[in-house]
């Protein structure tokens, strides 16, 4: 069997549309390693990029028009530059266009509200999407095709902007064109990854720092458990835990709850229900755990990080009770078969988890834990290694 080659199919995408490759471009997933719920209060994340990638292979037009299409529908999208404001923001979700296409076409539409660029001077293109970024498994292949698109449409449009700014756009495309509410971390880590290196993110300031994993000189491995639970229950859930948040950083008198420290738990306990004060402690100690985590890094290398990813885990699932019994699970079975450390990571309630692993073990722990899944009578979860890996870039 030949390996997918997600290049050659955008490539081969955009001809079969009968246009000619003038540049090639490709954007990373991403997986959080530490530091999850803090991205909305103002904390601290900790993702890299995935060896995964979304590529985009980009023609020119001379008519103001744009049009993409993707293996995942063969059926191009086209629009006039000068009509996207039209399509728009997107109201109650509602979109004019097929949804998958309101990624780029938002993209495009970001990039102009970002600039004020007069849609009568920009370069028509056709775009051509293919992807080894699996969709829905957590590894944010929403932020690999805008990470792309953005990439592709500055450099075409000579808008000049930088990766934070282009991660920005790729969220307000996100957020206004496609309408789901999310924050920034995706697209930072998508823009930014480094190989061997993850980003170290304020979400306040939106400071970044690539810091050293040092997991391929330390001879470990990332595995990525997927366990096939979709985020069924997770839009409620997830209103519900931002508004816990909410209310412990009003009760307690800061804007945010990032402006808590470990130290002011004792009165939060004094201040807040049982699990409203949960809910904050989680996040107080999770934004001390990226902190702790890019340190010890530092200080010690990548083995002395186990103990905060596994605090992270516990974290989750007892205080924000955002885990699932198949979550729970992968990471018990991960570390008892000799895991250095391991954790959900993404918005819970399904999704995956990570383990890092000697590379030497990485077949038998990930043994262990499908074995673990049959006896427990769950489905089957899908378990890879992730090389963290450089974020979006010109491949051609
Ligand atoms: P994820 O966790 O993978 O980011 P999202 O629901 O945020 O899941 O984004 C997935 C959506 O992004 C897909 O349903 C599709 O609309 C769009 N998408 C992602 N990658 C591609 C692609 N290569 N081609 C077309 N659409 C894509
Ligand atoms: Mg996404």
């Amino acid at each position: 069997m030949t390996e997918p080659d997600p290049r050659a199919e955008a490539r081969d995408l955009l001809t079969s549309l009968g246009s000619a490759v003038s540049s090639e471009w490709s954007a990373p997933g991403r997986v959080n390693l530490i530091g999850e719920h803090t991205d909305y209060n103002d904390g601290f994340v900790f993702p890299f990029a995935t060896p995964h990638r979304t590529h985009v292979a980009v023609a020119t037009r001379d008519d103001g028009r744009l049009r993409v299409i993707s293996t995942f529908d063969a059926v191009p999208v086209e629009v006039a530059i000068a009509d996207l404001d039209a399509l728009f923001p997107t109201v109650d979700g509602d979109h004019a266009v097929p949804e998958w296409s309101a990624y780029p076409l938002g993209v495009a539409w970001a990039l102009i509200q970002a600039t004020e660029a007069d849609p009568a001077k920009l370069t028509g293109a056709d775009l051509a999407f293919a992807s080894d970024v699996p969709v829905g498994a957590g590894l944010s292949s929403s932020a690999a095709i805008e990470g792309a698109t953005a990439s592709a449409l500055n450099e075409l449009w000579g808008l000049g902007l930088d990766r934070v700014a282009l991660a920005q756009v790729g969220r307000r495309a996100e957020n206004e064109a496609v309408g789901a509410p999310t924050g920034i971390m995706d697209q930072m880590a998508s823009m930014l990854g480094e190989p061997d290196a993850a980003t170290f993110l304020d979400c306040r300031s939106l400071q970044t720092e690539e810091v050293d994993l040092g997991f391929a000189a330390a001879g470990l491995s990332l595995l990525v458990m997927d366990t096939n639970v979709k985020h069924a229950h997770s839009t409620g859930g997830y209103g519900e835990r931002r508004a816990s948040c909410e209310k412990g950083a009003r009760v307690m008198g800061v804007p945010m709850l990032r402006d808590l420290a470990v130290a002011d738990l004792d009165r939060a306990a004094e201040l807040l229900d049982d699990v409203t004060f949960r809910r904050v402690r989680h996040i107080v100690t999770e934004n001390q755990r990226v902190l702790d985590t890019v340190q010890t890094l530092r200080t010690s290398g990548p083995r002395a990080i186990g103990a905060l990813l596994d605090a992270s885990h516990v974290s989750m699932r007892d205080d924000f009770e955002i885990s699932v019994p198949e979550l729970d699970l992968a990471v018990e079975t991960a570390v008892g078969a000799g895991a250095i450390g391991a954790r959900m990571t993404g918005g819970g309630f399904g999704g995956a988890a990570i383990a890092l692993v000697e590379t030497a073990s990485v077949e038998a722990v990930a043994r262990a834990v499908e074995k673990a899944f049959t006896a427990a009578g769950f489905a089957a979860p899908t378990i890879f290694p992730v090389t963290p890996s450089a974020g979006a870039r010109r491949d051609g």
